[in-house]
This record gives C-alpha cells, sequence and structure tokens, in this order.
C-alpha cells in the first residue's frame, strides 16, 4: 500500500496559561493509506511551527515539506518505515524542528502498519532485530508531580499519593533549588516521610544547578540518605560535559537526564560522554518510536536504563509503551496523571493500572489507541496557510 493522505489537526486549549504544562495544545497527525485504514501521531514541539515543517514548499532539491516527501510512498513492512525515516531527515534538511516534526509522523506510520498487519508495534519492533519472538512486560507507573511550596506541604502531598495507591512517585520543579541546602533536603525528606518506606521516590531537580556539578553531588549525596531511585535533571539538559564531571564523583544514586533530546546524537552525547545512568526519551520529541527505539538499543548496550518521558496524551504514552514493552529490565513508565482537559479527553488507550498496580503493552493492533474524534472537533483551531495567493494548507480540508 501507499500513503494516500497526511492530515494535521492543531488543537488548543481556549486559553494557554504560562503554566509549564506541555497538554495546553497539541498536533496531531493522521496518515492514511488507499484502504482507508489510518494511523495517528502526536508531537510534543510547538503545533504550528511544527505544522510548517509539513507543508512548507520546496525550498531547493534539499529541503521539502514532510508532507510532500512522504505522500504517495511505500508503506508495508517496518523496514519500509526506517527507509521513510531517514528519507525525511536527507530531504527536509536535518533541522532540528525536523526530528520534531517527523515524531507525530513516525508514530502515525507504525500505528498504520501495525493496523494493516494485525500486530501491536511493540512486536513489529521486534522484527526490527531479526524478530527475538519478543513478548511484553508490565511496567510500574509513576506519577510525576511537582514540589509544594513547602517541605510539610510536599509531606501532605505524599501521604495522599500514598493512600491513593501509588507505588512509584517522582516529585520535581518547585522550590527545587531556591531555597539553599537544608530546604532542599527537608522537601525530600518530608516527600519519603508522606510516601512512607515503601513506595519508590524519585526526584526531578529541574535542572536547579545549571552546570554547577558540585552543588549537584552534594544534594545527590544528601538525597541518597531518602532512599531516592534517581535524581533527575540536576544540570542542564545539553549540560553534557558537567554530567560527565558530576558522574566522576561516584554519586550515591543514578542521575537521569534525557528528556530534552531532540535527536538521537544529543541522547547519544549523553549517554557516551555524560555517563547518565537513566535515559528518558520523549518519542514524541526525538523524531517518534524509531529513533526512540534506537536510543533504547543504544542504553542496553551500555548497560544504563531506558525511560519514557511522557506529558501529552494517551497516544503519547502508548506510543512511548511501545518503544520499550518487551524490555523486561525497564520497569518504570513515567505516567502522566493530569494534564488539561483536551489532552485528558484526546484518546483512549487500555492502559489503566491492573489490580496489581502495572501497565500492560497491551495485543491491540498498531499503538491500540482510539483517537476521540468529538474532542478534536471540539479544540481544533482552523488553521489557513497561503503564499502568494497559493493555499498550501487548510484545516479542515479533509474533515475529521
Ligand atoms: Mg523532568
Amino acid at each position: 500500500v501507499n500513503i494516500a493522505a497526511i492530515d494535521l489537526f492543531y488543537l488548543a486549549m481556549p486559553e494557554i496559561s504560562s503554566a509549564a504544562d506541555g497538554t495546553q495544545d497539541t498536533l496531531l497527525v493522521r496518515i492514511r493509506d488507499e484502504s482507508g485504514l489510518e494511523g495517528w501521531g502526536e508531537c510534543d514541539a510547538s503545533p504550528l511551527v511544527t505544522l510548517a515543517a509539513y507543508v512548507c514548499p520546496r525550498s531547493h532539491g534539499n529541503i521539502h515539506g514532510l508532507r510532500e516527501i512522504l505522500l504517495g510512498e511505500r508503506l508495508e513492512t517496518p523496514a519500509d518505515i526506517l527507509r521513510l525515516h531517514a528519507r525525511v531527515l536527507r530531504l527536509a534538511a536535518d533541522l532540528e524542528q525536523v526530528h520534531h516534526a517527523l515524531s507525530g509522523a513516525d508514530i502515525a506510520l507504525w500505528d498504520l502498519l501495525g493496523k494493516a498487519r494485525g500486530e501491536p508495534v511493540w512486536r513489529l519492533l521486534g522484527e526490527l532485530e531479526c524478530d527475538r519472538g519478543v513478548k511484553s512486560h508490565p511496567k510500574l507507573p509513576y506519577a510525576s508531580v511537582l514540589f509544594e511550596a513547602t517541605p510539610e506541604a510536599t509531606r501532605q502531598r505524599a501521604a495522599e499519593l500514598r493512600a491513593a495507591g501509588f507505588r512509584a512517585i517522582k516529585f520535581g520543579w518547585g522550590p527545587m533549588g531556591c531555597h539553599g541546602a537544608e530546604f532542599d533536603l527537608e522537601l525530600v525528606r518530608e516527600a519519603r516521610s508522606g510516601l512512607g518506606p515503601e513506595p519508590r521516590l524519585l526526584v526531578d531537580a529541574g535542572m536547579a544547578w545549571k552546570e554547577d556539578h558540585r552543588t549537584a553531588f552534594e544534594r545527590a549525596v544528601a538525597f541518597a540518605s531518602c532512599d531516592v531511585g534517581w535524581l533527575e535533571e540536576p544540570l542542564f539538559p545539553d549540560a553534557v560535559a558537567a554530567y560527565a564531571r558530576l558522574k566522576a564523583f561516584s554519586p550515591p544514586l543514578a542521575i537521569a537526564a534525557g528528556e530534552g533530546c531532540n535527536r538521537y546524537r544529543f541522547a547519544a552525547d549523553l549517554i557516551e560522554n555524560g555517563g547518565i545512568d537513566v535515559v528518558q526519551i520523549d518519542a514524541g520529541r526525538i523524531g517518534g518510536i524509531t529513533t526512540a527505539f534506537a536510543v533504547r538499543r543504544l542504553a542496553e548496550e551500555r548497560g544504563i536504563t531506558y525511560v519514557n518521558h511522557t506529558f501529552k496524551s494517551q497516544l503519547s504514552l502508548t506510543a512511548a509503551l511501545q518503544v520499550f514493552a518487551d524490555a523486561e529490565p525497564f520497569h518504570l513508565l513515567e505516567y502522566p496523571a493530569g494534564g488539561s482537559a483536551l489532552s485528558r479527553a484526546l484518546a483512549r488507550t487500555d492502559l489503566e493500572p491492573g489490580p496489581d498496580g502495572l501497565v500492560r503493552a497491551t495485543e491491540a493492533p498498531g499503538l491500540g489507541v482510539e483517537v476521540a474524534l468529538e474532542t478534536v472537533r471540539q479544540y481544533l483551531r482552523p488553521v489557513r496557510v497561503e503564499v502568494g495567493g497559493k493555499l498550501l494548507f487548510e484545516s479542515g480540508e479533509t474533515g475529521v
């Protein structure tokens, strides 16, 4: 079959606040084949910039819009997706936004191929590895929340989350790093106190110490006394040399980073040269399932941990899970528990935690996701791109 249509949907909440909440708007990519089957993907980057990467007309022989590059191409095997992935990165000029934008199409292509084959994406990915007879393994979802303004309020929040049944919780950002060493430790201590000894506690420092690896090391030593599973982004996402210096001090807990990676090379740099212990990849940002899977394979080769970064709808969550569903040692799953009304209503999956609290990749074909078209209609922002009187794009041109 051939790729017959690529449709783009810019969705947004009526008001976009300044909160660090990436679920307030989104760009959906729908790819259809000649038989009418369709696949869906969601991009993590700024929607209209991403949309432009799809619809821009040819600039010269090496720079084309993504839609033009993909339309009409053959899609029959996982190898076809790898071929198309490489083709986009070559013909769309290898600019950073292309990796972001390609994420949505790549995810949609895997969804579409999975539906055409009647197989879940995680099993198709096994085909790339000479079909190792993969099976999926359950994941422990961790709830991701912000530190409260005070240690006391953080303890209360932790106690609520424990009462709600979460077995792993990540606290992050908020006042971490703003009021000195003793306050930082109090935040983590009270989080642990509210959780009790059982649940796994993860700490996201939200880049608090910039490139200061010494302070990051001191905090790592302090936090280790509270049985913290990992310290996430104590430094800037691209401070690779500072991560290497931090790791050279041998901190007593794992160092996690990688959600900022916007291409494979960035993740490889953090792993190979930054020496991180846990790489956190957003498939909706780094180039899709294909690129995220390549990073997962590198993590396995280097003996470090792979985990998803996801803060979008269930469409993004199921895409993220496919990448490492069959990897038994990679047990944790970032599980978005909040988000905007748009994000919560956008897609349905069977990824609710089971009675044992674990999440399982399903046998449903493709991504196993159903996009709620009524939600797409409700939040659709009309877009019209016209250049020199020529219409390049109009939302609604394909209907929902
Ligand atoms: Mg983070």
